[in-house]
């Protein structure tokens, strides 16, 4: 008698504890996009950074914090890509903090890149600010540019999932792999793309510090000269700056999403000889489509403007 209703109230607990989907909270809207591809309906996620959205500005809320706590499981990029408030916010939920990027050899910072020489104590304070995670040295933590790096990242998140709900292993192994495959997919859409451009017309000119793990994958050289910036527009000074680097370098693909200014883009038209369009994606998904959608784009673009 006693044994039957023990065996009824582990059914029941059992039950009770695999009929909702897990609860897991992500950090940003990448990491969010590819634990839904490998969760399923199994898994209920949000993440705290959303689509379009900042990381470098983002500070913890106690909302934030107690979403954090309500999950079931928390997973961070790593590498320095959230804030040591962010992490700690996370330890103190007190449920599992899986980083996705573990494992992943990192591309170091290069503290002593062209940008930083010039101008250096007008910037130096504003940069930390904001891009706290692009100028400290250390592990860049942009590991999701490249798409042969994610077939961990991917593995790392689909281990995490059957940790916390083994029963449902089989499904996460299987459609991991199907995630995997369109990882092969995007990395043989890039080699194709990139194969007709010779390595020396490799070169990009953009706002982003975010390129460096795609740039070592299909050897293409990303530049940021000073006044290239997310946060504003470049001074007429800086301009010449980046005008000189467009022709030195012989530059085809410029992306300035930050030079809204008709005057300053017609210069640069002008004087360098190239026309700025397109847009790419770093930190953040765009408002519609996922990470797979982002790097065709990325890839898309990318080849295009520097043909
Ligand atoms: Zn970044």
């Amino acid at each position: 008698m006693l044994r039957k209703f023990l065996l009824s109230l582990s059914l029941l607990s059992v039950s009770a504890v695999f009929a909702e989907p897990v609860k897991v909270m992500t950090s940003f809207s990448i990491l969010g996009d590819i634990t839904r591809q490998i969760g399923g309906d199994k898994v209920e996620v949000a993440e705290i950074v959303k689509p379009n959205q900042d990381m470098h500005i983002y500070r913890i809320t106690p909302q934030d914090a107690k979403r954090l706590k309500n999950s079931q499981l928390i997973l961070l990029n790593g590498k320095g890509f959230e804030s040591n408030e962010f992490v700690k916010a996370a330890k103190a939920a007190n449920v599992p903090v899986v980083l996705a990027s573990d494992k992943i050899q990192s591309i170091q910072h290069d503290d002593n890149d062209e940008h930083h020489h010039e101008h250096e104590h007008e910037h130096e304070h504003k940069h930390e600010d904001k891009h706290a995670h692009h100028h400290h040295g250390g592990d860049d933590p942009h590991v999701w540019q490249d798409p042969v790096l994610m077939k961990q990242y991917t593995q790392n998140i689909a281990d995490a999932l059957i940790q916390i709900d083994p029963a449902n292993k089989d499904y996460y192994s299987g459609s991991l792999k199907k995630y995997q495959q369109k990882l092969d997919d995007l990395d043989a859409l890039a080699k194709k793309s990139f194969a007709a451009i010779p390595v020396e017309k490799r070169k990009v000119l953009t706002s982003h510090d975010s390129f460096a793990y795609f740039g070592a994958r299909y050897q293409i050289k990303f530049l940021a000269p000073q006044g290239v910036s997310e946060e504003s527009e470049p001074s007429a000074k800086q301009m010449a700056e980046i005008i000189r680097t467009v022709k030195r370098e012989n530059i085809r693909a410029v992306f300035v999403e930050n030079i809204s200014n008709p005057k300053l883009l017609n210069r640069l038209t002008k004087e360098a000889g190239v026309s700025v369009t397109g847009k790419l994606y770093s930190d953040a998904l765009p408002e519609n489509g996922g990470y797979v959608d982002m790097m065709k784009h990325n890839i898309e673009t990318l080849s295009g403007a520097m043909k």
